[in-house]
């Protein structure tokens, strides 16, 4: 409990000084950007071009980093409205399956009602996104990725285990993948930030980061469970907009077996 702990702590204190560095990279970068860009058509040469266009991805990389952090360091803020989670995961999906390669499919499993959430729709669709281009990368041959919607009446003994969400109703979202899985040691750790397994370059480490600073931030928790060498299954606990779960619905589902 104590190592549990002291990690909490320590993955805070990165996240404010992480949030209050990130400020100041983004003022550095800002400037560089607009300035290749307002260049780019001046340049006579296809090298100066060329060079421009490298110096301008990087700065647009360094700013995606910047956003990451950010999503990170103040996952508690954002703009929380009535979130209606079942055409937001069907968008989240056609919009995934145009942009993946075609050997990996995206699904959402079959569901009726909306699936309603207090939160905000963009921190929402980044946590999705986060964890879809992690499953991405770990199928590298391709592979499905299928997603699931259900709602679920956390009960005490649940609560307790899952740390984090008290007993109630809750929505669950399940993104699952049938990619290269996790061993202990990387499951152990893949929350702490900057924790890659990724090559440089490639990984920075703060994507499940700031899924997780996001997940607090809307009062829920998140649970995963791996198999190496045949996937990986994150669940996204959160409370569920009580006025819109109905009764019958608000059962334990017989798919949502408890996390890691
Ligand atoms: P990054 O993607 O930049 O490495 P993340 O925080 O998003 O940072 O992920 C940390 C690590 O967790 C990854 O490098 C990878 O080793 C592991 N990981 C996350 N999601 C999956 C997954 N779906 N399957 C296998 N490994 C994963």
């Amino acid at each position: 409990l104590e190592a549990q702990f002291l990690r909490v702590q320590r993955t805070e204190s990165i996240g404010l000084l992480a949030g209050g560095v990130a400020h100041d990279i983004n003022n550095v970068l800002l400037p560089i950007m607009a300035s290749t860009e307002l260049l780019e058509p001046m340049a006579t040469s296809p090298e100066t071009k060329q060079f421009l266009a490298s110096i301008r991805s990087s700065a647009q990389h360094g700013a995606a980093l910047v956003r990451q952090l950010l999503a990170f360091a103040r996952g508690a803020v954002g703009q929380h409205t009535d979130v209606m989670l079942r055409p937001l995961l069907e968008d989240f999906v056609g919009f995934v399956n145009q942009t993946f390669p075609r050997s990996i499919s995206v699904s959402l499993a079959p569901g009726e009602a909306p699936w309603a959430v207090r939160g905000d729709a963009t921190q929402l669709k980044q946590v999705l996104m986060n964890l879809c281009i992690n499953a991405r990368d770990a199928m590298p041959e391709g592979g499905r990725i299928t997603l699931h919607v259900t709602n679920t009446l956390v009960n005490e003994v649940e609560a307790a285990r899952l740390r984090e969400i008290k007993p109630g109703p809750h929505v669950v979202i399940e993104v699952a993948d049938t990619g290269s899985g996790m061993s202990p040691a990387v499951l152990e750790r893949i929350f702490d930030p900057f924790f890659t397994t990724k090559e440089v370059g490639k990984g920075t480490g703060l994507g499940l980061a700031a899924v997780r600073g996001i997940v607090k931030g809307h009062n829920g928790t998140i649970a995963v469970e791996s198999w190496p060498g045949r996937g990986t299954n994150f669940k996204i606990y959160l409370p569920a907009l009580t006025g819109a779960v109905k009764p019958a619905a608000a059962a334990p589902d017989a798919r949502t077996r408890p996390g890691a």
